[in-house]
């Protein structure tokens, strides 16, 4: 197979070849139900209580708080629409807090509940991405009742304070849900110290796999399941379970945390590599999100005059996969919500480059990296008569 360098572990991560191996026998051996009382059953559902508590281990929380589910985009709006669910007539605390760098799975589930009668603020960030905990006591009113902020923002990598959001949030006695897909394996996550009610999290960021995440929910916490069906996940998240994908994150999640100290070490130093060659060798770049407080596996760059698509292009045809600050949809290029949200600078969102490094990430590859994209920054730069513009007004 060819060689490819990926650069896009922010997106998804490929299943590891020891979560391969946890899930083998429950695809060619172990096929029961784990619902079922007989000895098929009972192997399978040791499995899945066996995983349940990896998951709690690795995130410091009982194994009764944890609920599977098929993804974080499910653990959101679990939290976020089972929270509104749960008010039933009670209308008096329908204002919820978000910040406006949530990922859609949040940030939509907002708007249509904005659609739907509820009020939300949407927490500014300033120009590097970095959220104010006085902006997050003013927008607190006497009808909030739930706020939700992502511990590490996906396209920028900048990490949130999510234990001052939940003491401010607690203070209030308002719930407090945390997004934390994009943390575990990065940074510790330690839902006692965090002190939240709700943290999403999700197995294909950490080599598990796709379609696989879970729910902390705290002790005496409540929110109302959105599916009616049989009583799995006590009732919580109807459905026969996802075992593979369940057994599959118990591993990938236990590796992750055990090997975070070490492994990120080693990712941050080719990440800086990456990024101090980058800024030095590629003029009119420059870092998008906070450069002192993000996860070591990220860096998002501004590329000024090209467009982020066309570099993605060009990277993709010399075997190297990243992501960029625009969004592709059927019609037009819309600019990240992230970066506009820092900036409002559309030219800023359409030249950025997310690369997020994972397991594969080594020196070699890193360094084809930076002359590939210094090959491919020179290359559209000479196409583009926005530079060309910009080197006539220099001259004169
Ligand atoms: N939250 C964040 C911060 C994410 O980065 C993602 C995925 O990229 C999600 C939620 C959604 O995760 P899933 O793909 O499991 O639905």
């Amino acid at each position: 197979m060819e060689h490819r360098v990926y650069l896009d572990n922010s997106a998804t991560t490929p299943v590891r070849p020891e979560v391969v191996e946890a899930i083998m026998p429950f695809l060619t051996e172990f096929g029961g139900n784990p619902s079922s009382r007989h000895k098929d059953g009972r192997i399978v559902k040791t499995a899945v209580e066996n995983a349940r508590q990896q998951v709690a281990d690795a995130i410091n929380a009982d194994a009764r708080e944890i609920f599977f589910n098929s993804c974080a985009s499910e653990g959101n709006n679990t939290v976020l629409r089972g929270y509104t669910l749960g008010l039933g007539r009670n209308t008096d605390k329908k204002h919820i807090i978000i910040t406006s760098v949530e990922h859609p799975s949040v940030l939509n589930t907002a708007n249509a509940l904005e659609k739907e009668g509820f009020e939300v603020t949407y927490l500014p960030v300033d120009s590097i991405g970095r959220l104010s905990l006085d902006d997050v006591r003013a927008a607190i009113r006497p009808t909030t009742g739930l706020i939700s902020t992502m511990m590490v923002n996906n396209e920028i990598g900048n990490i949130y304070p999510v234990e001052d959001i939940a003491k401010i949030a607690h203070e209030h006695n308002i719930l407090h849900h945390v997004d934390a897909v994009q943390a575990v394996g990065k940074i510790p996550v330690d839902v006692k110290k965090i002190g939240c009610d709700f943290l999403t999290i999700s197995a294909h960021k950490f080599y598990g796999l796709k379609g696989s995440g879970a729910l902390y929910v705290k002790r005496g916490r409540v929110v109302k399941p959105l599916l009616t069906g049989g009583h799995q996940e006590m009732t919580r998240r109807p459905g026969t379970e996802n075992v593979v994908g369940i057994v599959g994150m118990g591993k990938a999640i236990e590796l992750a945390v055990k090997e975070l100290p070490t492994e990120m070490k080693r990712i941050a130093e080719l990440r800086d590599r990456l990024e101090s060659r980058i800024l030095a060798e590629i003029p009119f770049t420059r870092v998008v999100g906070d450069p002192s407080n993000r996860v070591p596996t990220l860096s998002n760059i501004s590329f000024r005059f090209i467009e982020g698509e066309g570099i993605l292009l060009k990277l993709d045809l010399s075997g190297i996969s990243v992501s960029t600050g625009s969004a592709c949809s059927s019609s037009n290029l819309q600019a990240s919500h992230v970066i506009m949200a820092l900036n409002g600078d559309p030219e800023e969102a359409h030249s950025s480059i997310r690369f997020s490094l994972g397991r594969s990430a080594n020196l070699e590859d890193i360094d084809y990296t930076v002359e590939v994209m210094k090959q491919t920054a020179e290359q559209l730069r000479s196409f583009s008569p926005v530079y060309d513009e910009f080197l006539a007004k220099q001259k004169n």
